[in-house]
């Protein structure tokens, strides 16, 4: 007798995140603050309140209710997972038939192309221009082309940073017989003005997804949301695995999006810091051949150098993580000092090559 391994998950190794201690962490687009003392009191009180001993809300009634108040939308249209990362697995594999064509723009957050060699969907491509962006006609033309099922993509994007505006998504989401997964991750540090977050009743092919890993500063809680019509959140909700949100979580992240001005303030400091970072790498851009500085619309700043692997190894000889990517780097934004004391130290290399 004997079982072995199918050919899709034979030569999978698990998702190692960076690992090691760095005394500047600016590898993971995450928060650079962590909980202040007046949320930290916040989850003594809520994680006090919690019953141990039952299973958690299914439902996440009132995590809903304190999400859907910090946007300005009905609770009716949300459903929260483990994650986004759950969503995304969710999604891919109950909104799809086995071998319906999932499509993607690429460069793009890598899990969706993952998820669905995992689900057996066939992922098609849509390669961005040079400037990393993407052309919504024939993005369309392509869908409709090539019968697409469904697409996913990030809005702004990781890893580039660019986002496409409220007018051109609403285009997109019209013109196609395919369902649209726009995730918003990095939304709060675009703009409300470009989000469809409260537009979600107006479509029957669109899901929203947002997170508290980000710009709410709450990796560790794993939250993510799919905001959507009620007849896709009915489903959403029918598929995911009842307990999916454990109580602990549901309880921080109910308290959490009740502190709307210290969050927004947050929000509004670390897009500053992001701005100081680009203006920053933008200069060195103006001296250095070979750095290319993409602007952004996120917490991070993508940059393109033929020497991006030796800047990654320089950086993190000191202590410093950021992300290499082939011929790319990505930088998130970081506390003022440590915006300074990377660029600093980018300064250094430059100077030593
Ligand atoms: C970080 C990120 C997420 C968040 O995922 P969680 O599972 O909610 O932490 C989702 N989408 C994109 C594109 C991201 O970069």
């Amino acid at each position: 007798m004997s079982y072995e391994l199918n050919d899709k998950i034979k030569n999978l190794v698990p998702y190692e995140p960076i690992a090691g201690n760095y005394s500047i962490r600016l590898d993971a687009n995450e928060c650079t603050f962590g909980y202040d003392n007046m949320l930290m009191d916040m989850v003594d009180t809520a994680v006090h309140n919690v019953d141990f001993n039952r299973y958690p809300d299914p439902v996440c009634l009132e995590l809903r209710k304190s999400f859907a108040d910090f946007y300005g939308i009905d609770y009716k249209n949300v459903t929260v997972g483990n994650g986004s990362d759950e969503l995304i697995f969710l999604i891919e594999s109950a909104f799809l038939k086995k071998g319906d064509k999932l499509l993607t723009a690429v460069p793009d957050f890598s899990m969706y192309e993952f998820y669905g060699s995992i689900t057996e969907n066939p992922c098609e491509r849509y390669n961005k221009d040079e400037n990393l962006n993407i052309d919504v006609d024939k993005l369309i033309e392509k869908i409709n082309s090539e019968n697409i099922k469904a697409l996913i993509f990030s809005n702004p994007c990781n890893p580039t940073g660019q986002g496409i505006t409220k007018s051109e998504a609403e285009k997109l989401i019209k013109s196609v017989n395919a369902l649209v997964v726009l995730d918003e991750a990095y939304m709060d540090f675009y703009s409300p003005e470009h989000s469809l977050i409260k537009d979600v009743n107006d479509y029957d092919n669109l899901i929203i997804f947002r997170t508290a890993s980000k710009a709410l500063g709450s990796a560790a809680l794993r939250l993510g949301f799919a905001v959507a019509n009620e007849t896709v959140s009915r489903a959403i909700s029918a598929v995911k695995s009842p307990y999916n949100v454990n109580s602990i979580s549901q309880a921080i992240g109910t308290q959490l999006y009740k502190n709307k001005d210290f969050l927004n303030n947050r929000i509004k400091t670390i897009v500053e810091n992001t701005k100081t970072l680009y203006n920053e790498l933008k200069e060195l851009e103006a001296k250095v051949e070979d750095f290319k500085v993409y602007p952004t619309k996120t917490n991070f700043v993508f940059v393109k150098t033929a020497f991006s692997k030796e800047l990654w190894e320089y950086l993190k000889a000191q202590s410093i993580a950021i992300r290499w990517m082939g011929e790319y780097i990505r930088i998130t934004s970081g506390t003022a000092e440590e915006i300074n004391t990377t660029i600093k130290a980018i300064n250094e290399f430059l100077s030593e090559r």
